[in-house]
């Protein structure tokens, strides 16, 4: 192989993964799935939205929604679900939004079209069972789509959501969650925070409850209104 051959393929090589890195993470990707990852930048409109639930901890933070009057979205997991119906379903009352995050929380890359299938498909049927409401939004565990994606959710009707900003909840003190948020608010932002942490019982979450009872009226005070995710993205006026 010449010099210039082999400099040809390790570009092309080097392109396709560029390609393939940006399919599986960029937020803005469409690459393995229509995916959206804010609203209009017309409306001062935000939307809240909360991964890895329903938890043991879920009831505290829809306590503070109430308080607020805010409503917000959750990605769920089937198996929490499964665990957790009444949880699920008090979430479905508050007025909340439910998308889907898969069964078990397992990353969808590297994996064939049929677990992605079959993780998406079993999750969309616990919600519906169980929760008594039907999906039309999903998160990807982790943000990171695969190929075989797109099919499963053509399959369900399932819209990808990425987020805005991402408060890192699960890492960052509730100042600091605070203070990144705020760094990165905009019209039509959909913020990703966590009210559960994979499929464990019992998650601390107690810095991300501390930062949405704090969120909430400064998000209000600079004008702007909580919306669900089907909100944000088809407003009624
Ligand atoms: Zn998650």
């Amino acid at each position: 192989m010449s010099e210039v051959v082999a400099e040809g393929l390790v570009a092309a090589l080097c392109g396709a993964g560029a390609i393939m890195a940006y399919g599986v993470r960029a937020r803005s990707s469409t690459l393995f799935g229509p995916s959206v990852y804010h609203g209009s930048p017309a409306r001062n409109a935000v939307a809240l939205t909360f991964d890895d639930g329903p938890s043991e901890s879920t009831p505290a933070l829809l306590k503070i929604l109430d308080e607020h009057q805010a409503q917000a979205t959750f990605f769920q997991c089937g198996a929490n679900v499964e665990r957790l119906g009444e949880v699920a379903r008090a979430v479905a009352r508050g007025g909340h939004e439910i998308g889907n995050h898969t069964y078990s929380h397992r990353p969808l890359y590297l994996h064939s079209s049929g677990f992605i299938e079959n993780e998406v498909t079993r999750a969309q049927e616990s919600i519906v069972k169980i929760a008594r409401v039907k999906p039309t939004l999903f998160r990807a565990p982790f943000g990171a789509r695969w190929p075989g994606l797109a099919s499963a959710q053509r399959k369900l009707g399932l819209l990808g959501v990425m987020w805005t900003v991402i408060g890192r909840d699960w890492k960052l003190s509730a100042d600091a969650i605070v203070a990144r948020v705020m760094r990165h608010i905009c019209n039509g932002a959909i913020v990703c925070l966590h009210d559960g942490r994979k499929l464990q019982t019992k998650p601390e979450i107690g810095e991300t409850l501390q930062a949405v009872g704090r969120l909430i009226p400064l998000l209000k005070a600079r004008g702007y209104r909580l919306e669900t995710v089907s909100q944000l993205l088809c407003p009624r006026n």
